[in-house]
Formats: C-alpha cells, sequence, structure tokens
C-alpha cells in the first residue's frame, strides 16, 4: 500500500519532510520518499504523519475517582499513607476499577497513545488488573508501588523491584539514605528503573527530596516542577537522568511548571524528556491535550517557539520511548508498519506545521495505520485489527529490554 501526506515526521530525529509518499507492507515501511509526484493509493488531505503517541507517566488506577477532592489539598489527596485516594479506591469494587481501567485505555488509543508508563498503587494488586485485560490495549511498562500500609517498608520495595524490575515511589523521601542506597543495589542487580515523583510541590523541594537522585542509578524523573538552575546543574544534568514533564498536573495543583530554560537545556544535551499526564482521575490520557496545553503555557516564557514545539513532538514520541526503554526509533525504513496521522484544513494554511501540530493536534482528525489497515479515530475497528494486534505484540517484544 502506498499512502501520500502533505507532511511525515521521519527517523529518530524528526526530519519534517513534504508531499511524501510512504510504502507500507504488513511487515514493515518499504519506502518513504519527499516530494512524491503520484498521489499512491491513498492519499490524505491536509495531513500529519508521525509515530505513535507515548505518555511516559499516567496513574490508571483512578480514573474510577474522577474530579474527587475538588476542594482539597494535592498533599491530602495522594501522599501515603493516608491519602483520600488510597481510602476511596478501597471503597470501589474491583470490578468497577477493573472497567475504569480498560477505559481509560480506550481513551488513550483511541487519541494515538499506543505507549504508557503506568504506575500502579498497590503493589501486586495493581499489576493483577492489567493482567485480567485481555483485549487490545497500548504497550503498558509498569511501575508498581508498594501498598499504603507498606508505604514506608524497605523490604516491601525491594520485593517489588525484584519481581518487576521496576518500581514507582511517591516520593524519595519515604526511604531513608541507607535504604534508598539498597534499592539502587538491587536496581542495578536486576537491571531495574526506579521511577520517583520529584519536587512536585515547594513542600519537597524545600524538604531537599532531589538530593536523594545521587545515590540512584537508573532513575526517571516526575515533575521536578520546582527545580532551579542549581539543583539541576548538580543533581540532574550530571546523571543524565530522563525527567517526564505533567504540566497540566503541575499547573492544575500549584499555577506553577518546570523552568522552561531547563527543559530546553535537557533537550539540547541530548537527555531524554517526556511527557506524561499524571492522574487520570483529573486528566485525560491524551498526550496531545497535555502538549498543546504545553505549547500555550510555555510560548510566552521563551524566545524559541519552534524548538518548544520540537521538543514537546521529541517528548511525545522518540524521547517518552527512550525514557520507557521502548526499543522502537520511529518512522523510518525496516520499522513496523504503524503511524498516526493528524487530519485539519488548517494544516493547509500553516506558517508552521510543527507548532501547528502541537497546538491543534488535539482537535484534529485522528487516523491509525497499521500496516495495511486504515483505521479512523475512535472506532470499533481497532479493537478487530489483526495487523493493529501483531505490530503492537511486535513492538512489545522490542521493549523494555533496556533502559536508558
Ligand atoms: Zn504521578
Amino acid at each position: 500500500m502506498r499512502i501520500k501526506v502533505d507532511y511525515v515526521f521521519i527517523n529518530e530525529n524528526l526530519e519534517l519532510i513534504e508531499n511524501a509518499c510512504i510504502d507500507i507492507s504488513s511487515s514493515s515501511i518499504i519506502n518513504i520518499e519527499s516530494n512524491c509526484k503520484d498521489v499512491g493509493d491513498i492519499y490524505f488531505p491536509s495531513s500529519i504523519a508521525l509515530p505513535p503517541l507515548c505518555n511516559a507517566h499516567i496513574h490508571i488506577l483512578d480514573n474510577a475517582l474522577v474530579e474527587y477532592g475538588e476542594d482539597q489539598k494535592l498533599s491530602n489527596l495522594v501522599s501515603l499513607p493516608y491519602g483520600k485516594k488510597y481510602e476511596l479506591l478501597k471503597k470501589l469494587s474491583k470490578d468497577t476499577i477493573l472497567k475504569s481501567i480498560k477505559e481509560v485505555l480506550t481513551e488513550a488509543l483511541n487519541n494515538g497513545v499506543l505507549f504508557l508508563g503506568a504506575l500502579l498503587e498497590f503493589g501486586d494488586e495493581g499489576v493483577q488488573y492489567l493482567r485480567k485485560i485481555e483485549s487490545l490495549s497500548p504497550i503498558i511498562k509498569i511501575f508498581p508501588q508498594p501498598p499504603p500500609e507498606q508505604w514506608n517498608n524497605v523490604d516491601a520495595y525491594i520485593e517489588i523491584l525484584k519481581k518487576y524490575k521496576s518500581i514507582g515511589m511517591d516520593t524519595l523521601l519515604t526511604l531513608n539514605w541507607d535504604e534508598l542506597k539498597l534499592l539502587d543495589h538491587v536496581a542495578r542487580e536486576v537491571n531495574g528503573v526506579i521511577k520517583a515523583h520529584v519536587s512536585e510541590t515547594l513542600n519537597l523541594f524545600n524538604k531537599r527530596d532531589f538530593e536523594r537522585l545521587s545515590l540512584l542509578t537508573k532513575v526517571l524523573l516526575v515533575h521536578g516542577t520546582y527545580i532551579t538552575s542549581d539543583v539541576y546543574e548538580q543533581y540532574i544534568k550530571v546523571r543524565n537522568i530522563p525527567w517526564i514533564l505533567c504540566l497540566r498536573s503541575n499547573y492544575y495543583h500549584s499555577r506553577y511548571v518546570p523552568d522552561i530554560n531547563l527543559i530546553q537545556a535537557h533537550y539540547k544535551h541530548n537527555f531524554p524528556i517526556a511527557i506524561g499526564t499524571d492522574n487520570s482521575s483529573w486528566f485525560t490520557p491524551s498526550v496531545l491535550d497535555e502538549i498543546s496545553f504545553a505549547y500555550t503555557i510555555y510560548r510566552v516564557m521563551t524566545n524559541d517557539r519552534k524548538l518548544l514545539a520540537y521538543l514537546l513532538l521529541y517528548a511525545s514520541t522518540i524521547g517518552c520511548y527512550k525514557t520507557l526503554g521502548i526499543g522502537y526509533h520511529g518512522l523510518e525504513v525496516g520499522a513496523p508498519p504503524i503511524m498516526l496521522i493528524l487530519q485539519n484544513p488548517v494544516f493547509n494554511y500553516s506558517h508552521n506545521i510543527t507548532i501547528s501540530l502541537v497546538k491543534r493536534g488535539y482537535s484534529s482528525e485522528k487516523i491509525l495505520i497499521a500496516g495495511e489497515e486504515i483505521i479512523p479515530l475512535p472506532s470499533t475497528q481497532m479493537y478487530k485489527s489483526k495487523e493493529l494486534r501483531n505490530i503492537l505484540s511486535k513492538l512489545s517484544f522490542l521493549s523494555f529490554h533496556k533502559v536508558n
């Protein structure tokens, strides 16, 4: 099948080419040609093609608690061990939680998100929910977090890390220095990775939670809302730590977002940056929703708006794959035959197509190409697609064998 699009972002560096014809078989991308003269088998007018989207940080269990606790402080709602969230989740039936997890995963797929990094509350119990999902799902890298009653028990953390080679931490302050050192030792032994919320609130920053990053070999930093340039230089830059941004969440809870200059520096150093949507109780799992907000809020904080848009596209795709350890490098010859196509008449008038994608992608028509199948989103056609299922299992095999 030969498709034609107006724009496509190709290869690991997301190079933008125009009037492209892409030859696809059911097993791989065979050829990508810029400025092609023919219209292929199918032409998508006013279109941009890009690699499938990736959401590096999402809490999927709390989709069953939408808009809870609107009048309360974040720490009262989510902090271990007494956060309201845990109490409310315990009151829900397992069937309700499972149903709501399936729904948020469907919403992710319908928005072109094929890769997720999910923090799972309640340890093994959280993981069990995912084991029960038999229908099509995005590829999920799990980060189980110990149950609330074991929130400061280092043995529970070690057990999870050994079992799953990954762990999610509410905050690095939960364990003391020696316990964290021990956890890092285990992480190195099992080639595991620790995902941690860092300096999400001013209170945690003032408690200097970031200092503990120096103990950890493989860590993914979530938030960094209050990180300053001094802290960045001393604790983050020197360690090449992947940085996951959840800007809607930060702004929603504190009217504050991470320093754009540090994010741009991180990007220029070629360190991984990823987008996350955080709690599904408050935010949609759509990466396109997230980056539209991110562009709007960061625009006046930087003079280099083209760089900002490119950075956000990178963080939604290639940067997120690197952060989660996915062995997939975007749209290139030989790659699995999958891509997202966005269509919007205004793309015809755009003076900067990357900025238009980032700002308007969420409200554009979305189409998933899976091998030789063309799947409009949202649609139940997705669930019937054998090609999509095959490609996802192939991508799943490529994923999570190594984490940078
Ligand atoms: Zn989170």
